[in-house]
């Protein structure tokens, strides 16, 4: 044990310290789920025994397999494995952008077998019971070799040039962050056009009511539409969901079947014009501003912890090395980045709210929004009261109850629909 080792400490208390917050935040979550004696009737006290199941079922998943995943690091680290990876990475002679690449390689394709257990269970154990999985095997097996797929020709190559601007440039941290930012950039206009239609089969949305009440509004809100397309996501999930991508001129709205077939006209409208509210208040660009920035912060360590031996030493790593530097700094900078994702949670939270008072103005009304939201919530087993410490932690999306209290405040509600 290295205890006067600063960053040995920093990266052991850090992941313990990390997994307790976390742990902590599911109990306290749990805590707040409703209880079977606030139910009136039979079939009400039916639905929140689901309701707890499902939220249970899936907490205590999660618990599972973050145990696990730290009790893998620590014994693979006080085991010595950080150095014998290392020099097995060495061995194969390659320069260190090539070793870099080949040490992130081999961990990438290990945590991947490791968690597909888990992801087995979490579709075809907790989903599957719950009756929200569609996926069958052979689509599942298919998502997760086109995601390793996805991962290895995307990211390796940043991997790649991030390792190289660390072993050859001393301006590393600024060059490995403006190539991150423009692979960023790259992402999000390919990921509509080539990504997702490698997941999701896009068909363009019947003419009909639904069409002409999405593009009527769209117009009405000055927004290019240029496709209203139906998602296949019914092949994996029951659990529905609306999204629209593309930048410029060029913009595609993609609505899953799922959504289609469980909700009117009105709140599918409703829910696309909260879509668009993100858009039109900038809110995309805004969050990916965030995630740049926090991406400014982990070169700036990065830079310093390459030049800091005892990093290595920490791990039982007898050479520097900016592959294994990268690495390292992973497992020392995940508590750190998880305090950083909780102001850009914060960002998305508000933006949510701000999404829903578009959507009520676009629309001129808030109960087909609210409408909406209640529905999904339900459908989905949604936790109906999260607990604060637990949004902050984890969540995007404020708990319906707030957005729905938010919803109402903005004057009488029309009350047609109730
Ligand atoms: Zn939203």
């Amino acid at each position: 044990m290295n205890v006067d080792n600063p960053w040995f400490l920093f990266a052991l208390l850090g992941s313990l310290g990390l997994f307790h917050l976390e742990l902590a935040a599911d109990f306290l979550n749990l805590s707040r789920l409703p209880g079977a004696d606030s139910a009136g009737t039979q079939d009400q006290k039916q639905e929140i025994e689901r309701l707890v199941g499902y939220n249970t079922a899936v907490t205590k998943a999660g618990i599972v397999r973050s145990s696990i995943s730290l009790g893998l690091l620590l014994a693979f680290w006080f085991c010595g494995g950080f150095g014998w990876l290392d020099a097995w990475t060495r061995s194969s002679g390659w320069d260190a952008a090539g070793t870099g690449v080949l040490l992130v390689a081999v961990l990438g394709a290990v945590q991947s077998v490791l968690a597909l257990p888990f992801d087995v269970w979490d579709t075809f154990g907790i989903e599957a019971r719950f009756g929200f999985n569609r996926s069958t095997p052979a689509t599942f097996i298919a998502d997760h070799v086109k995601g390793l797929v996805l991962s290895a020709v995307i990211g390796l190559p940043v991997v790649w040039l991030v390792v190289w601007f660390f072993a050859t440039q001393p301006l590393a941290a600024l060059y490995a962050w403006l190539s991150v930012v423009a692979a960023g950039v790259l992402m999000s206009w390919l990921a509509p056009r080539l990504i997702m239609p490698w997941f999701l089969k896009f068909e363009p949305l019947r003419e009909g009511p639904l069409r002409d009440a999405i593009l009527a509004m769209a117009r009405r809100l000055e927004f290019p539409v240029s496709e209203v397309s139906v998602v296949d996501g019914s092949r994996r999930s029951s659990k529905a969901n609306a999204f629209f991508a593309g930048f410029g001129r060029n913009k595609r709205i993609a609505i899953f079947d799922t959504l289609v077939s469980a909700h009117p006209a009105d709140e599918i409208v409703a829910v696309l014009a909260h879509e668009i509210g993100h858009f039109k208040r900038r809110h995309v660009v805004w969050l990916m501003l965030a995630g740049f920035a926090q991406m400014a912060v982990i070169f700036v360590l990065l830079h310093v912890a390459l030049r800091s031996p005892s990093l290595f030493v920490a791990f039982g790593v007898r050479e520097m090395s900016p592959g294994m530097g990268l690495v390292l700094c992973m497992i020392i900078f995940r508590p750190l980045s998880t305090l950083l994702d909780v102001g850009q949670l914060a960002l998305s939270r508000r933006f949510e709210f701000e999404a829903d008072a578009f959507a009520a103005d676009a629309t001129g009304t808030a109960s087909s929004l609210a409408g909406a939201l209640k529905k999904l919530s339900h459908d989905q087993l949604s936790h109906p009261s999260p607990h604060p410490f637990y949004v902050r932690l984890h969540l995007s999306h404020p708990p319906v109850a707030e957005r729905l209290r938010a919803l109402e405040s903005r004057g009488a509600p029309d009350e047609t629909r109730a």
